[in-house]
């Protein structure tokens, strides 16, 4: 594999905390789908929680989850399912 060099992510838009890479899921809705993205390089803000993914990162990750036939291929995760209740929210 490719080493890329170290992307600078400059400083969090929200808090101005200098952003860290590190390598993230992203979890997509693709008709209907639930569609996890692991080990995507992101700037996360340590403070805040912020996240940003470069441009050619994002369009890298468009093409990924256009590919139904890698979809298909995928290992399938089980992701707890809950319904929204106020009542159960009250305690
Ligand atoms: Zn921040």
């Amino acid at each position: 594999m490719r080493k890329t060099a170290k992307y600078d992510y400059g400083e969090c838009e929200i808090c101005g905390t200098r952003m860290q890479e590190k390598l993230i899921k992203q979890d997509f809705w693709i008709r209907g789908d639930l569609i996890v993205v692991e080990d995507v390089p992101a700037g996360v803000c340590p403070r805040c929680g912020e996240k940003v993914v470069k441009a050619d990162v994002g369009r890298l990750i468009a093409k990924l989850i256009e590919n139904s036939e890698r979809i298909a291929k995928s290992p399938r995760i089980s992701v707890p399912a809950i319904k929204f209740d106020t009542e159960e929210a009250r305690v």
